[in-house]
């Protein structure tokens, strides 16, 4: 992490940390979703929750001392459940009371079934500089296979109002699962890109324990697709959006140059994060330690504890150097630009980082061409990627 100030502000830059606030409901529950969200379909409870997040907000910032914000971004669950006027009270906050990165991002993510463009304008009126769509779609089959709760029509009515209304937008997709063919796969991708896309994600499907594919899966009723059925899909969303200058940096994710998501990028460098709401994790740097942070999970406990006035952080403990080096990794390898030795040692003790990531182990896997030749940094190679779990696991050995 450098060291330099913002001229304004005169705060360094890993000073801010980036600041998650955590919707739990949803309309519906899709059956491979392991999230922290609860199936409610009720504004009054919507309304109650938009306060009780300010609330948990405004007592979180205090214990964690807050010094500035690198981004917000809304996520859940669904937050374009809430209302705008409680995402603005909630900004409004923050705004008056910390100082902002430069051009700070704000993000809220949307399902497809639940705004109108008049909803979209008025989240942009609150603040939101940024939209999430989790279209995972634009196939009715597809859809249904995956229990959302809207079709290709509303999918693609949805990517026109968020495409009307913002510049900076990305669209969720999903891939690896029966009913989706290559060929579905790939003219999703086009079609998002030919919305004007700035950012896509496109994640694999997982079977979750605790879901209802779990389940099935278990007894057979749906398949995992093959090893190498994925590996062909994985190339084939990066050559689909490169031809679109739509670039993977994250394993999951790509962009159009500059429109990285600065929020998420926060958690892949392993730079501090706030995180609000039901569920919801922090990684705090307090008195020269990393704290892991997290919130009560269930909503209504959570919503019990804030009520008593009591902490809403479960759990807060001071990682190990041990701990710190293997989240470091784990984030820092799925970015493309991988990790440098120099941000290493700026986060995790040196001696720490020498003894485990040793220089034999680099040479290895340089030999064996799953980390490329830049000595400056550990960044995988393609068939790295491909392997990235064992590589992290090999390297934390
Ligand atoms: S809408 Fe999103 S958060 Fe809600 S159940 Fe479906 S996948 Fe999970």
């Amino acid at each position: 992490m450098t060291e330099k100030a913002d001229t304004i502000s005169g705060m360094k830059e890993d000073e801010y940390a980036a600041v998650y606030v955590h919707w739990p409901f949803c309309i519906s529950k899709c059956p491979y979703c392991a999230f922290a969200s609860v199936r409610r379909n009720d504004q009054s409870l919507y309304d109650e929750f938009g306060d009780l997040l300010l609330l948990d907000l405004r007592k979180s910032v205090a214990e964690v001392g807050l010094k500035g914000v690198k981004s917000v971004f809304f996520g859940g669950g669904t937050p374009s459940l809430a209302s705008p006027r409680a995402i603005e009270k909630i900004l409004n906050f923050l705004f008056k009371n910390y100082p902002a990165e430069n051009g700070v991002e704000i993000t809220l993510e949307a399902n497809p079934a639940t705004f109108d463009e008049s909803k979209i304008k008025s989240f942009k009126n609150a603040g939101i500089n940024r939209l999430s769509l989790g279209v995972q779609s634009f196939f009715d089959k597809n859809l249904r296979f995956l229990g959302r709760i809207y079709d290709g029509k509303q999918a693609i009515e949805a990517a026109e109002i968020v495409s009307r209304n913002f510049e900076n937008f990305s669209f969720d997709f999903m891939c690896g699962y029966e009913t989706q063919t290559a060929e579905d796969l790939e003219s999703d991708l086009v079609q998002a890109a030919d919305f004007g896309c700035k950012h896509i994600s496109c994640y694999q499907l997982t079977f979750e324990e605790g879901t209802p594919f779990y389940r099935k899966a278990q007894t057979g009723e749906i398949k995992k697709i093959n090893e190498n059925k994925e590996a062909k899909l994985f190339d084939l969303v990066e050559n689909v959006l490169r031809d679109r200058d739509i670039f993977r940096y994250e394993v999951s994710n790509y962009s159009k140059r500059g429109f990285e998501s600065r929020h998420n990028l926060a958690y892949w460098k392993y730079d501090d994060y706030l995180g609000i709401g039901p569920s919801a994790c922090s990684r705090i740097s307090l008195d020269g330690k990393k704290r892991e942070m997290e919130k009560t999970r269930d909503p209504f406990l959570w919503k019990a504890a804030l009520e008593r006035g009591e902490t809403t952080f479960f759990r807060d403990d001071a990682l190990t150097e041990e701990e710190k080096l293997t989240e470091a990794i784990a984030m820092g390898l799925r970015l493309t630009s991988g990790i440098t030795t120099e941000d290493l040692y700026n986060k995790v003790s040196r001696k720490v980082v020498d003894r485990i990531v040793s220089e034999e182990k680099l040479k290895f896997l340089r030999e064996k061409k799953l980390v490329d030749d830049d000595l400056s940094k550990i960044r995988l190679t393609k068939t790295g990627f491909k392997k990235i779990d064992a590589v992290a696991g090999f390297l934390l050995e």
